[in-house]
């Protein structure tokens, strides 16, 4: 059976310790070992989002219901949200927000671009809002927000809260909760963490904490940070819901290995090889949907030049051996979506291109052979040895 490589925007491939942390005898939730990776893992979560103060948890589930989580322990029915929304997961938020009742206004924008931070600002001058969300990078677009930015603005408004959701960035991109104002961060395993899917992983800083006090009751059980937070400060002495063991042993390792490599290091990783294949595609002929100053380096929008067939290009390259994302929403049949985040390597990068080009042969598209992969090698070898 040919290895076909998972270049998707999550899952991601999943470095042989992570998937050995997994596959690992199962032990019990409250097991001396698991209570002190989790505490660990807990740690280096925070760590990582740079937040000092506040609470991490990491409970069985996904981003969506680290979206559910970000949105219940902060704003109760009634509550007003500004949903900042660059795409199809932006747009998640309002969905959520009104099965709880909370008033939500969307500020949005053509996929591809960003709301611009003084819109957001005007929008904020004009009306009290209880929180803000914001996603980091959005999928379905590949456009990066200037979180740092939006954090200035917001040092304005101390009562709305800053909301993130970190699912397509954490691990890949720069985050710090504290310097930037972040209120509550959350994130999955499965994109630039690299590991596999099965946890929703969130970071309430102190006045996040504090928020969800005010709140009393509220229209969540499972997604109540408050009936997890004695689990999280003392795995062992108590019982709240069976965590997902193994998947913990899982994302202790895949975050200890971000730690291992340095944050600096990994998100200049990051960089290189979004660089690599933004080159090497503009070498082939395709144009990225978004503009070079907000281009996320987890993932790449690939515009398809004219009367381009998607499908059949997709499906031919899957059969070479690379997997790529369709398109969504609007974006459906006009972009495919690369993802170069997480634990993948170079070799992979530039295998990738070959790929794409042998493929592009195939289908009797027009482009200089070695092209792509030559301006790949570029930036991958020349920042790496000179
Ligand atoms: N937010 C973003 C930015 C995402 O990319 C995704 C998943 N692709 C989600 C939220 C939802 O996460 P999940 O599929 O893990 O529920």
């Amino acid at each position: 059976m040919k290895k076909v490589l998972m270049m998707i925007p999550g899952p991601t491939p999943v470095d042989k310790s992570i998937l050995e942390a997994l596959s690992r005898e199962t032990i019990s939730h409250l097991d001396p070992e698991l209570v002190k990776t989790l505490k660990e893992t807990l740690n280096y979560l925070k760590k990582i989002v740079g937040c000092n103060s506040g609470e991490a948890f990491i409970m069985p589930g996904t981003g969506t219901l680290g979206m559910e989580v970000a949105l219940v322990n902060s704003l109760k029915k009634g509550d007003k949200l500004l949903v900042v929304s660059h795409g199809f997961f932006g747009d998640r938020f309002v969905e959520i927000a009104r099965v709880f009742g909370i008033e939500v206004e969307v500020l949005t924008c053509q996929w591809g671009k960003i709301v611009e931070v003084e819109k957001i600002a005007q929008k904020l001058k004009e009306k009290n809002f209880d929180a803000i969300t914001i996603t980091h990078v959005d999928t379905s677009t590949g456009v990066c927000a200037p979180l740092q930015e939006i954090g200035e603005v917001l040092k304005e408004f101390p009562n709305t809260q800053y909301i993130v959701d970190g699912v397509c960035a954490t691990g890949g991109v720069e985050e710090r909760m504290d310097d930037w104002g972040i209120d509550v961060l959350f994130t999955g395993n499965q994109k630039a963490i690299g590991v596999p899917p099965g946890l929703a992983n969130a970071v309430f800083n102190k006045k996040a904490l504090e928020r969800r006090n005010a709140l009393g009751n509220i229209h969540g059980y499972y997604s109540d940070i408050n009936r997890w937070l004695p689990i999280m400060r003392e795995p062992g002495e108590g019982y709240f819901s069976t965590h997902a063991i193994n998947t913990v042993f899982a994302l202790h390792k895949g975050l200890q290995m971000i730690l291992e490599e340095g944050l600096e290091e990994r998100y200049n990783r990051h960089k290189r090889y979004s660089l690599a294949c933004k080159k090497g595609l503009k070498e082939l002929g395709f144009d990225l949907l978004v503009p070079k100053e907000i281009r996320a380096s987890t993932v790449s929008t690939v515009l398809y030049p004219p009367n381009f067939e998607d499908t059949s290009f997709r499906k031919k390259l899957y059969e070479n051996g690379v997997l790529v994302s369709a398109g969504k929403g609007v974006l459906a049949g006009k972009i495919f979506r690369l993802g170069h985040m997480g634990n993948i390597t170079e070799n992979e990068i530039l295998c990738t291109l070959s790929i794409i080009e042998k493929t592009l042969s195939e289908i009797n598209y027009d482009f200089k052979w070695g092209a792509g992969l030559g301006a790949a090698e570029k930036v991958l070898f020349e920042n790496n040895h000179t």
